[in-house]
């Protein structure tokens, strides 16, 4: 039987719950709660990089961000969507994990598989509470969905300081070599918005956010209902 997780983070491929909330989850894990990350392709599209490689590299980054588990549903690069099938495959993951929270990239972003990605996870969250569905697996109701950004980036709801995470964000980051790397000199490497500077943009994204609080590094994330606490201090 697998341990309940606390936190969930979808992706559509490895690399993007890195690339949007590397800080939190690394945050999460060193703080003693366990954290899972699901990427729903195995990225066979990608211009760089194979599947077999960019697997090694994700193992990796899920080991230097301490993941207590890293599962792929295998589902086709470019061909995720809304649609019973893939809700129901990302439903029962959340039914066998059994998280406490859950993450899913943010409703607007340039690459539409991030936009699906997040469109069935949202779904997904609502089927795995309902009981008469699939009632061979207990039904699980999680306390709250936060959606993450990876290319774009909107005013934030709620944002998490990473300042000390910083560093390890990075690493795992740097893991992910075949989407990085510079095509100068390689001929089996092309240009892509992912090798031209992108690290650094998103260092970039993450400093601006802290600056609104006054923190060296925070990540942003958005709700669909309010953030809710018991007590503001
Ligand atoms: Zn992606």
């Amino acid at each position: 039987m697998t341990d309940r997780m606390d936190i969930l983070v979808f992706g559509a491929h490895a690399d993007d719950a890195e690339i949007g909330m590397g800080g939190t989850i690394a945050k999460h894990v060193q703080a003693g709660f366990k954290v899972a990350v699901c990427d729903l392709t195995c990225s066979e599209l990608s211009s760089n990089g194979t599947v077999e490689r960019r697997k090694k590299e994700a193992e990796e980054a899920s080991r230097i961000l301490g993941l207590a588990e890293r599962s792929n549903l295998g589902l086709p690069d470019r061909g995720i969507f809304v649609c019973q099938e893939h809700i129901e495959a990302v439903a029962m993951e959340i039914r066998r994990l059994r998280p406490r929270i859950v993450f899913a990239p943010y409703s607007l972003d340039r690459h539409p598989d991030h936009v699906l990605c997040g469109q069935i996870v949202t779904e997904a969250v609502f089927n795995a509470k309902l009981r008469r569905l699939r009632p061979d697996i207990d039904s699980v109701a999680v306390e709250a969905v936060y959606y993450y950004y990876i290319n774009d980036v909107a005013e934030p709801d709620l944002m998490i300081d990473i300042s000390d995470c910083y560093e390890t964000k990075q690493r795992s980051l740097l893991a992910y070599e075949s989407q990085f790397e510079s095509p100068v000199g390689r001929e089996d490497v092309v240009w892509t918005p992912l090798n031209q500077g992108y690290l650094e943009r998103v260092e970039a994204r993450d400093r601006v956010l802290g600056m609104k609080r006054q923190v060296a590094y925070a990540e942003g994330f958005a709700t669909k209902v309010p953030y809710l606490t018991s007590l503001l201090l």
